[in-house]
């Protein structure tokens, strides 16, 4: 069955330590957000932590143990348990190094913004709150604890979660600290891939997205993790398009239809979808902007970017495929052109209909009646093809076997692909048995007695 959070907090106060329940937990049940991280701060080392969660007889977890952080299954949810920190991180490197404070309130100055820097005592539930952070929440802001460039250039990475959480959380960020943003983002560089990757992928999956993007583009963190996004701001079009190159993206990323299975592949694809038009834009006959082949450059673009960031293989390829083809046109009534559409995107075509979809939602023509009819064909030709794989000879082996009174052999087969032919050709309906019987006796030469 394993334990409780209050085992936990009453282990804890027995023994004369510490436990304060701190972070993103806090931070969302005041949002009213379910939340399954329960994080812990407390005053005993990691190695009396240990020993303290091994003696309730929990799941322990010891990968964390030397950033102080002893990990622990309670009530089928890991929570992590971290030993008081109070050391400034060094600036710059890859990953902090650690060193621990005296007291909870050390602790909370350590933290990086205001609306995770809240504390719960686990067994008295005493509540702190030193930083504002109760109306930071209802200002619906993020602002750094203390000095923001100063936090910044102790862990440049922070710059990326604030702009992260404003994303998810759909929050502002309070001036002083996107002054802060700015004054250091050219230490974003210093960061693993890995650490920034993580970061704007939550950023492009969060409840606003456009607004995280604004406010990356705004800090000028883009130019330094995104630059091939850098250069679309500014980049003006025609009379098809309301908003430059950029705005159009954003645009297009907070118009796209997503579910949690398909948030990441169509926010990622939207964002970049059009991520080659400044390198390919030109001057045409009538003196307007072109963006000629832009997908094709586009989609080589992003597959250099993508495997940058290293953000997964399956991930991106279906990405590149998208951004590859969201110029395509079919046209719905040729069921030819809406099958080969669809066999260009294996297994997305629906996310490429999002993505057109969006793509429109900020040009100067509405082009919804025509998506409408092309995801009609679609729906249409993918139900023809399930039907024609169900497609069957509607007599079996056995069947033809009691029908001609003949051993079986190879003319069972001959007459089966033919029965089954003519179903999926539509010139015999499924399971129509009379039919069949006619057509194989015809074969066979037999004629109905
Ligand atoms: P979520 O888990 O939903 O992404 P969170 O706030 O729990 O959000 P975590 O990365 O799990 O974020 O970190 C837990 C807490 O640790 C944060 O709320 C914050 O107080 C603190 N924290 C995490 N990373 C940093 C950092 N780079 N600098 C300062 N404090 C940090
Ligand atoms: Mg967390």
């Amino acid at each position: 069955m394993g334990i409780s959070h209050q085992d936990l907090a009453a282990a804890f106060q027995e023994r004369g330590y510490q436990l304060w329940l701190v972070g993103g937990a806090l931070r969302d049940r005041l949002l009213g957000i379910d939340s399954h991280d329960q994080d812990y701060a407390t005053d005993a080392d990691p190695g009396a932590v240990e020993a303290l969660v091994r003696g309730l007889g929990a799941t322990v977890t010891t990968v964390g143990k030397r950033f102080g952080t002893i990990g622990v299954r309670i009530q089928g949810h890991w929570s992590e348990i971290t030993t008081f920190r109070g050391d400034s991180y060094a600036g710059g490197t890859r990953w902090p190094d650690v060193t621990f404070g005296a007291s909870i309130e050390e602790d909370l100055a350590r933290r990086d913004f205001t609306v995770n820097a809240f504390a719960e005592d686990a067994y008295t539930h005493r509540f702190l709150d030193l930083y504002g952070g109760q109306q930071d929440l209802a200002k619906r802001v993020i602002r750094a604890v203390g000095d923001p460039a100063a936090r910044f250039r102790e862990d440049p990475l922070r710059i990326l979660r604030g702009i992260r959480f404003a994303s998810q959380l759909d929050f502002g960020v309070e001036p002083a600290t996107l002054a802060g943003m700015q004054q250091t983002v050219d230490l974003l560089p210093a960061l693993s891939q890995e650490r920034v990757t993580g970061e704007l992928d939550k950023l492009l999956c969060g409840a606003n997205p456009a607004r995280g993007l604004e406010i990356l583009r705004e800090s000028g963190a883009l130019g330094f993790v995104l630059p091939e996004l850098a250069s679309m701001v500014g980049c003006e079009q025609n009379r098809f398009h309301q908003l430059d190159v950029w705005g159009h993206s954003v645009a297009t990323v907070r118009a796209i239809a997503v579910t949690p299975e398909t948030v990441r592949l169509r926010r990622w694809a939207a964002v970049l979808h059009d991520v080659g038009k400044p390198a390919v834009r030109h001057v045409k006959a009538n003196g307007e902007w072109g963006f000629y082949r832009h997908e094709t450059a586009g989609a080589e673009i992003a597959a250099a970017m993508l495997d940058r960031l290293r953000l997964g293989r399956a991930e991106s390829h279906a990405i590149v495929l998208l951004i590859r083809r969201h110029m395509d046109r079919p046209e719905p009534g040729d069921r030819r052109s809406v099958r080969r559409f669809m066999a260009k995107v294996p297994g997305h075509w629906r996310d490429l209909l999002a993505l057109k979809r969006a793509d429109n939602a900020s040009h100067t023509y509405d082009d919804t009646e025509y998506h409408d009819r092309l995801e009609a064909a679609c729906l249409r030709a993918e139900a023809e093809e399930q039907e024609a794989l169900r497609a069957e000879s509607p007599l079996t082996g056995d069947d033809l076997v009691r029908i001609f009174d003949r051993e079986p052999g190879p003319w069972i087969r001959v007459i089966k692909d033919r029965l089954s032919a003519l179903v999926l050709d539509g010139d015999l309906a499924p399971g129509d048995r009379e039919g069949a019987e006619r057509i194989a006796r015809r074969m066979m030469n037999r004629p109905a007695p």
